[in-house]
């Protein structure tokens, strides 16, 4: 790390330099299609915390939301992170990444937080939270993982109209989601895209006919 967090400080300034790696790390996956100013882990962090708040009542009523908002802005802290604790292999498995994170998630509360008044409870917190979006068996869990899904196609539409790529490889990840509430919200954004790529295909259509 080329400025490695002051480790047991009383303050969680150090935490909140750690932080800025997560505005700074742009997400993976748009990169392979040239798009490579594009959001950062904090960017699509913060749309699922204020599309948690969005709940359909029907969803929302079986939820403790703040938790949901919380576990949004919490669930890919590690992330941007994980590199740099341990020595960054392009081939890690499912698990091995999940172990890693864990680790990055007990320094992060241990070597960072521990020392800070009142830190410590925070931390542990934060910890407790991130590990319930990995296990995924709480209703929030599965309803934060949908909304994850959920931000990466409004992402995929939206790249798709700004730059007119196709991104159709993502569109699948709509499959995935579970809850019905979150399916009609991507049913909606997937018609949007069909709609634009109709539009465009019928604009490209009249301009090479005149
Ligand atoms: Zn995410």
């Amino acid at each position: 790390m080329p400025h490695p967090p002051e480790e047991n400080s009383e303050s969680p300034v150090p935490f909140f330099h750690l932080l800025e790696r997560l505005k700074t790390t742009k997400r993976e996956g748009w990169r392979r299609f040239g798009i490579s100013y594009g959001e950062s882990i904090s960017d699509h962090m913060y749309r699922m915390a204020i599309m948690t708040m969005l709940a359909p009542p029907s969803l929302a009523a079986r939820l403790n939301i703040p938790h949901c908002t919380k576990m949004a802005l919490i669930h890919d802290m590690a992330e941007s992170l994980v590199g740099d604790i341990t020595p960054v292999d392009k081939h890690v498995s499912k698990a091995e990444k999940a172990r890693r994170e864990g680790e990055v998630m007990d320094y992060i509360t241990k070597n960072l937080l521990g020392g800070v008044p009142g830190g410590g409870l925070t931390g542990e917190e934060i910890r407790r939270v991130f590990q319930e979006y990995e296990d995924n068996e709480t209703l929030e869990a599965r309803f934060v993982h949908d909304v994850d899904k959920m931000e990466l196609l409004l992402q995929m539409v939206e790249y798709e109209r700004a730059l007119g790529v196709d991104l159709s490889e993502f569109c699948h990840v709509a499959q995935r989601i579970q809850l019905p509430e979150v399916k009609e919200w991507a049913a909606t954004v997937l018609k949007e895209r069909e709609a634009f790529w109709r539009e465009r295909a019928a604009a490209n259509n009249s301009n090479s006919s005149s």
